[in-house]
C-alpha cells in the first residue's frame, strides 16, 4: 500500500470516506483509525506508527469538533494547520486522511462553529443526538466541561461509523477520554478495539499538545512545573516515601501555583474505574492535572496531564 510517489487520499465527505475504507476491507484489509483535531505533533505521529503497527490501512481524521467545546472556550482560535498535517500524515505512512468540513447537518444560516455548545441554531432540522457516558464522563475534564464528553462521544461514534475501523489508536495523554470512549465501545457493543498509547513528552517533559503552541514563551517555561509534579509523585509513590493521597495533591498544586498557573484540577482517582480512592497502596492511582496558563494571543491556555502511581503493595497485588 506504501508508495512515497503516490497522493495520499484526502476525504471531505462521509459518502467518499466510508466508499474508500469499504474497498480496503473488500480487498481484506484491516483498517485503523486516528481520530484527531488536527495540527500534529509527535504524539499524535506516534499513534499513526502504532496504528499501523495493528493494521493494514490507516486512516487519520483531521476534525476541530464543535460540539466539544463551549462557547466560552477555544474552538475559534484552536490552532489548524491542515496543509502542514497532510504532509506530516503522509511522511508517517498513514493511508488516508478524513478532512470533513463538518459533521453536523447543516442548516440554512448557520456558519462555522454553530455547534458549538451555547452557539447552536434552533432550527427544527438541527443536530439533537448525542452520545453521553453517564457516570465516568462526570469528574476531571467533566467537571469543567460538562458538555466536553457528550460531544467527543458523539463525534467518534460518527468516526467509527463513517471510518468503520477494526481499531481505533487513542493517546492516554487524555487519560479520561480513552477510558470513556473504551466503555462507550463496551457498552454499545461497537465493533472496534479502542487501544491506549503513552503520552509523548517533549524533551524538556512538557506534554505535547496542540495548545502548546498558544502558550507564550515565559507561560511555557512555567508549564513545566506540570510534568515536574507528576515525575515527584511518581517517585515517591513508587519508592514508598509518599503515601498521603492529600501530600500529593498539595504538592502538586503548591508547584502549579507558585509558578503562577490556575489549577482546574489536580486530582487522584482509581486508575481503571476513575472511581474515589482512599490511599495509594489499594490500586494503581491515576494522578490527574487541568491547569490554565497564560496564551501568547488572548486569555489562557488550558493543559492537561496525568500519570499512573504504582505503590510499592499495589504493584505487588497486581503481579
Ligand atoms: P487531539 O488532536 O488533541 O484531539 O488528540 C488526538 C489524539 O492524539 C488523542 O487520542 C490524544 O490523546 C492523542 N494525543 C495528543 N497528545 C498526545 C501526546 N502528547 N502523546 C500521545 N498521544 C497524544
Amino acid at each position: 500500500m506504501s508508495d512515497e510517489n503516490q497522493e495520499l487520499p484526502v476525504f471531505t465527505t462521509a459518502a467518499d470516506m466510508r466508499a474508500w475504507v469499504r474497498k480496503q476491507k473488500k480487498s481484506g484489509r484491516k483498517v485503523a483509525l486516528v481520530p484527531t483535531m488536527g495540527y500534529l505533533h509527535d504524539g499524535h505521529l506516534s499513534l499513526v506508527k502504532a496504528a499501523l503497527e495493528r493494521a493494514d490501512v490507516v486512516v487519520a481524521s483531521i476534525y476541530v469538533n464543535p460540539t466539544q467545546f463551549a462557547a466560552h472556550e477555544d474552538f475559534d482560535v484552536y490552532p489548524r494547520n491542515p496543509a502542514d498535517d497532510r504532509a506530516k500524515l503522509k511522511a508517517a505512512g498513514a493511508h488516508a486522511v478524513f478532512e470533513p468540513e463538518s459533521l453536523y447537518v447543516a442548516v440554512p444560516g448557520a456558519g462555522e462553529g454553530s455547534n458549538v455548545v451555547g452557539r447552536e441554531t434552533q432550527h427544527p432540522d438541527s443536530h439533537e443526538t448525542y452520545v453521553t457516558v453517564e457516570r465516568l464522563q462526570k469528574p476531571l475534564c467533566g467537571g469543567s466541561r460538562p458538555h466536553f464528553f457528550r460531544g467527543v462521544c458523539t463525534v467518534v461514534t460518527k468516526l467509527f461509523h463513517i471510518c468503520e475501523p477494526d481499531v481505533a489508536v487513542f493517546g492516554r495523554k487524555d487519560y479520561q477520554q480513552w477510558r470513556v470512549i473504551s466503555r462507550m465501545v463496551r457498552d454499545l457493543d461497537l465493533a472496534v478495539e479502542v487501544v491506549g498509547l503513552p503520552i509523548c513528552r517533549e524533551a524538556d517533559g512538557l506534554a505535547m499538545s496542540s495548545r502548546n503552541a498558544r502558550l507564550s514563551d515565559e507561560a511555557r517555561q512555567k508549564a513545566l512545573c506540570i510534568s515536574r509534579g507528576l515525575k515527584w509523585a511518581e517517585a515517591g509513590v513508587a519508592d514508598g516515601s509518599v503515601t498521603s493521597p492529600e501530600a500529593v495533591k498539595e504538592h502538586v498544586r503548591g508547584l502549579i501555583e507558585e509558578a503562577g498557573g490556575k489549577v482546574d484540577y489536580v486530582e487522584l482517582l482509581n486508575a481503571d474505574n476513575l472511581g474515589a480512592i482512599s490511599d495509594l497502596a489499594s490500586q494503581p492511582t491515576l494522578l490527574a492535572v487541568a491547569a490554565h496558563f497564560a496564551a501568547k494571543d488572548r486569555g489562557t491556555v488550558r493543559l492537561i496531564d496525568n500519570t499512573v502511581l504504582t505503590a510499592p503493595a499495589a504493584a505487588a497485588a497486581a503481579n
